[in-house]
């Protein structure tokens, strides 16, 4: 079973590499600025079309493909060049976090005993019984138990300046859990929270207005924040694996609900509620 856990990767760099979420495998160490992730062609796809749309400030730098030791990578600019010592924060958005075509009737071992892990009392007798969950039961689970589905984003880790990694967030659900967080992640600083608060605006409004975000279904990407002691705040979109362009034709609201079919992934929902949750800690 791949292990995912939060861990930092020393990358022959002169200052360590930080990957908060997803599979170590799908990364590689990568010149000074610049990250290598495992080629998906979908997310080649996204950050091509992305530095072309009125998103690309938001968006890493894509910086073309290569190939080592036989495995093809995407190469982008790593966000953290210009941070010291960051404090990273990797936010889940949308309401959905797998594609309508994962509904792959499997079921998996691994999966249920990630589930009981957390919640032992979560399976069913029947799914007890059977010792395994399908993907989409897992998934939903996971948006069920966590903020995904009642807020639109969900946290997946934290990494402090002074070194602290914090990734049990599977049963941060409230409001008041995440201004918790999103305080003692920015020490309560009214500068750090209000630079991001503005970003977030920024985004929102850039969104609402991108030919890139209107014709795509944005699911499992993240917002990455960074902050340091200098004062420098900063947030970005990052990982575009499941982010699908729609038909010819065919646009998303990302505020409305997802029912089967409508491809509705919630982003702009969770994003509204970001920010003023944001808004909150930073006026408080
Ligand atoms: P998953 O799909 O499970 O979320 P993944 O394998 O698709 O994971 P990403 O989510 O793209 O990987 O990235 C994982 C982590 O790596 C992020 O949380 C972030 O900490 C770091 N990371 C990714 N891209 C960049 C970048 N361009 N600059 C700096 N850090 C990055
Ligand atoms: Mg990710
Ligand atoms: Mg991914």
């Amino acid at each position: 079973m791949v292990r995912r856990t939060l861990f930092i990767v020393a990358l022959k760099k002169s200052y360590p590499w930080i990957q908060l979420s997803g599979h170590s495998e799908n990364f590689a160490p990568g010149e000074q600025g610049v990250v290598l992730k495992r080629l998906c062609e979908s997310e080649q796809c996204c950050l091509q079309s992305l530095m072309a749309d009125v998103l690309r400030p938001f968006v890493p730098a894509y910086l073309g493909v290569l190939e080592r030791d036989g495995e093809r990578y995407v190469q982008m600019e790593d966000l953290l060049t210009n941070f010291r010592s960051p404090s990273i924060m990797d936010c889940k958005m949308g309401l959905r976090t797998y594609l309508e075509e994962e509904e792959k009737p499997v079921l998996r071992a691994d999966l249920f005993n990630k589930m009981i892990a957390v919640e032992p009392n979560a399976p069913t007798p029947q799914e007890c019984a059977r010792g395994a969950i399908t993907k989409p039961r897992y998934m939903q689970w996971r948006e069920a138990t966590s903020s995904s589905a009642s807020l639109g984003f969900r946290i997946e880790g934290i990494k402090k300046s002074d070194g602290t990694l914090l990734q049990d967030f599977k049963k941060t659900k409230t409001c008041k859990q995440i201004l918790k967080i999103f305080k003692d992640f920015t020490e309560e600083k009214r500068c750090i929270l209000e630079q991001y608060r503005q970003r977030l605006i920024e985004l929102r409004s850039t969104l609402e207005v991108s030919p890139f975000f209107i014709s795509h279904e944005v699911i499992g990407s993240s917002l990455l924040f960074l902050h340091d002691h200098k004062g420098q705040a900063k947030v970005w979109m990052i990982d575009f694996g499941k982010t699908l362009p729609l038909p010819p034709g065919q646009i998303l609201n990302h505020r409305l609900p997802w029912h089967e079919g409508n491809r509705e992934d919630g982003y702009l929902w969770g994003l509204d509620n970001l920010i003023d949750i944001m808004t909150e800690a930073a006026t408080q």
